[in-house]
């Protein structure tokens, strides 16, 4: 059995103790002291970080009444020197009396019961026995919870055996055996929990839900605790300052002036899509008019260079061209490093692409493909696009 400094002095984070058993399995040291701050995982809540004898502790577990530090290295025997994170326990212990006081002010308000909780890195979340929640209720339940924190309630810890139980009008029933943990917040809350709590609510600072969706037909609430509130509320007030200056307006217009971008976009979009509709038919029947002959004058064979052209205007000049009857068109679009190629013909006529594909695509080194009456690809090489659209010229018999 370890004695367990971190519930006797839950803000001792440095100790020293005596060295009971340090077993190596696949190069991970399990070591058992005779007492130790770490607490283990347990309760929704990650075991502590930290160091013994100055080696990180990767992991801290609970075996029956023994805790158990996984290390990378042997810390040694005898006495080792043991040194928690203490920024990290803060955060958690705060995490957990927080949730605590939230879970008791949901029940508080409409006896919303917590089914489950999670305290990740970025959000702790209390998970409701209820399809929904109203947003008042949330409101009220969050003032609620920050009226106990600044009330600065003590807590109180209690070993309980489980016939006293009765006595102490638990929120959550628990089957736990043996001795139980009871965790009390005056008389606004009692619960039977193994995790690290602060000694009063007013360490917890501020609790402010930021997120609520359904999960397995209940509630779940994620919430910005401690430091992270305010860290939080920090970081939003940046982005609302920044928004102040790009949208020139006060926050409380926010929505309505972004909606009205937002409708700017799409009808600048629609003005947009059938300018360039307009410009693509133009284009195409410039084009068209100025072809060079074909080898063949049964055809139309029409070749086009664009330098950093919109890829769009390029997609609706080919399929302007290919209305035409026995046609035939090579697009070729030309970057600094690059080049897009496209292959377009008319329904009434079949190009042999396969044919010509490996000796075409290797002056542009190229890739791509299709199927009739279009392909299209890239190429590595923008100073091929002259020979290319001459080879493709060529190539049509
Ligand atoms: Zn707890």
């Amino acid at each position: 059995m370890t004695e367990k400094l971190y519930y006797k002095d839950i803000h001792k984070t440095e100790f020293e103790a005596r060295v009971l058993e340090a077993l190596n399995e696949k190069n991970t040291w399990k070591v058992i002291l005779d007492k130790t701050c770490f607490f283990p995982e347990g309760g929704g809540q990650p075991a502590d970080k930290g160091w013994l004898n100055n080696i990180p502790v990767l992991d801290v577990r609970k075996e029956g009444d023994t805790i158990v530090h996984l290390l990378p290295e042997n810390p040694g025997n005898g006495t080792v020197k043991g040194k928690i994170d203490p920024v990290w326990r803060k955060d958690f212990m705060q995490q957990h009396t927080g949730q605590h006081i939230i879970s008791a002010a949901l029940w508080t308000i409409g006896k919303y019961k917590t089914v489950s909780v999670h305290m990740g890195l970025e959000y702790t979340t209390v998970e409701l026995e209820a399809p929904e929640i109203s947003e008042q209720d949330i409101i009220d339940a969050e003032k609620l919870a920050n009226r106990v924190i600044s009330n600065d309630i003590p807590l109180s810890f209690i070993e309980a055996d489980p016939e006293e139980l009765e006595k102490f009008n638990l929120r959550k029933p628990t089957d736990r055996e043996g001795k139980i943990r009871l965790v009390k917040i005056g008389d606004f809350d009692c619960a039977a929990c193994g995790g690290m709590h602060l000694d009063s609510t007013r360490q917890v600072g501020l609790v402010k839900a930021v997120g609520i969706e359904k999960i397995r037909g209940n509630t779940r609430i994620a919430w910005k605790i401690g430091e992270r509130a305010y860290d939080d509320y920090r970081k939003k007030d940046k982005i609302i300052s920044s928004l102040k200056s790009v949208l020139s307006t006060n926050e409380d217009m926010f929505v309505e002036k972004t909606r009205e971008l937002m409708e700017d976009i799409s009808s600048c979009r629609r003005k947009y899509g059938s300018i360039e509709n307009r410009l693509a038919e133009i284009l195409a029947q410039d084009l068209f008019k100025n072809q060079l002959p074909a080898p063949d004058s049964s055809f139309h064979i029409i070749t086009e260079s664009w330098q950093e052209e919109e890829n769009e205007l390029l997609k609706k000049i080919m399929k302007n061209l290919v209305k035409n009857e026995k046609t035939l068109v090579c697009l070729v679009n030309v970057f600094p490093d690059k080049v897009q190629w496209s292959i377009g013909c008319s329904e009434d006529i079949v190009f042999p692409f396969d044919e010509v594909k490996a000796e075409l695509l290797s002056i542009i080194d190229g890739k791509g493909g299709g199927r009739h009456p279009l392909w299209q690809g890239t190429g590595l090489n923008p100073r091929g696009t002259a020979d290319f659209l001459a080879r493709f010229r060529s190539s049509v018999k």
